[in-house]
């Protein structure tokens, strides 16, 4: 599906590491008060006075984590920074700076990391996070990213996975399942242009699906949303691998149990529509579809009130004591056992 729109392709032994280095990173702006020195020297160098740090890093491996058949690399460039800097959000902490390192093999032309570069420098912008460095190497095969994302909190407002209590409210933000069933309307197209290249496909009836595939967003808004309603989350993750699991992080790591309601999922009808013509069942999809990057947190009881009916949230169960075990109450209210089915094992249910 991905037709090569660009014929110029500049060999990267034509510029050499360092002209390419300066030439992707040129245009990077650095806005945050504690980057005191971003790209350009052996090292960066941060200041957040009276704040933590909050750090983490995630390797991106082509053929593994994305499939450059249909994946457009400013997307994957835009896609690699969000996926960091959702974790920064699941501390309940905000997001400041970010390196990038890449290796690539000398089948990618210069084009292609501008294109990917491109991606990277608009997530950057959209999140207000500095590029403060990274590494450039060659691979021998196939493209490899991996991002570190930085941010900052005050202590008290940094939440963990392991602060769950018995009674506490479990909610997420936005709707689940949709990342899945996009990758699911991708490989169908990709074997479709496999077999008859020349069929362009219609994707009007799952653009949603799609963009939140390919395009998927980080809340950085939960943070300031929850701070207006003066609510701490008592423990908090993000949903990258699928609700189930990351349900299952929360109790082991809490020593609670859960109950999640099958009723109150929150489902978009774009996705209800595509699981019926995959004859895939949605609750399964919202429970063990992964790469949605919504945030999954509990509350105290107490906050109850302050959440209820809010469009941004959605209270899906509650917790239990530990004894209770971690269920999923149907419609039907039957209780089935919540399992860690992530991404990868469901794919291979569907095959
Ligand atoms: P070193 O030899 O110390 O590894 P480099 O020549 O690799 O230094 O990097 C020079 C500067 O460019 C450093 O500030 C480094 O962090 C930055 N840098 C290198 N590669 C990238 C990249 N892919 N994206 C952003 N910054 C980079
Ligand atoms: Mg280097």
């Amino acid at each position: 599906m991905i037709e090569d729109k660009n014929p110029q392709r500049t060999s990267l032994s034509q510029l050499g590491e360092f002209k390419l280095i300066e030439h992707l990173t040129q245009n990077l702006e650095i806005n945050q008060p504690s980057t005191l020195k971003g790209i350009g020297d052996d090292a960066a160098i941060l200041d957040f006075k009276d704040k933590k740090a909050v750090v983490s890093t995630d390797l991106l491996i082509e053929g593994v984590h994305f499939d450059l058949a249909y994946v457009p690399l400013k997307h994957l460039g835009y896609k690699a920074v969000v996926v960091n800097v959702s974790d920064i959000c699941a501390m309940n902490a905000k997001p400041t700076q970010i390196t990038v390192s890449i290796a690539v093999s000398n089948r990618f032309p210069l084009e292609a990391l501008e294109e990917l570069y491109a991606g990277i420098a608009l997530a950057a912008q959209q999140y207000k996070v500095d590029v403060i460095g990274g590494d450039t190497t060659s691979s021998q095969k196939g493209l490899i990213i991996s991002i570190t994302a930085i941010g900052e909190a005050d202590s008290e407002e940094i939440a963990y996975r392991n602060g769950a209590k018995g009674n506490d409210l479990l909610v997420v933000t936005g709707d689940l399942g949709a990342a899945y069933m996009g990758l699911q309307v991708l490989e169908r197209e990709k074997q479709v242009f496999q077999v008859n290249p020349n069929n362009q496909p219609d994707l009007d009836n799952y653009t949603y699906l799609i963009e939140r595939q390919l395009k998927p967003e980080a809340r950085t808004d939960v943070r300031t949303l929850l701070h207006a309603l003066e609510i701490k989350p008592t423990s908090m993750i993000d949903i990258s691998d699928g609700l189930s699991s990351e349900i299952i992080h929360l109790c082991k790591q809490s020593g609670v149990g859960c109950n999640l309601y099958e009723e109150k999922l929150p489902i978009d009808p774009q996705l209800i529509n595509t699981c019926e013509e995959f004859n895939i069942d949605s609750t399964t999809v919202v429970i063990n579809g992964g790469e949605d990057y919504e945030l999954l947190f509990t509350i105290s009881m107490e906050d109850f009130d302050k959440i209820k009916g809010n469009p941004n949230f959605t209270i899906i169960g509650h917790m239990t004591q530990e004894s209770e075990g971690i269920h999923l109450v149907t419609r039907a209210n039957t209780k089935i056992p919540l399992r860690a089915r992530g991404w990868d094992s469901l794919s291979e249910t569907e095959s």
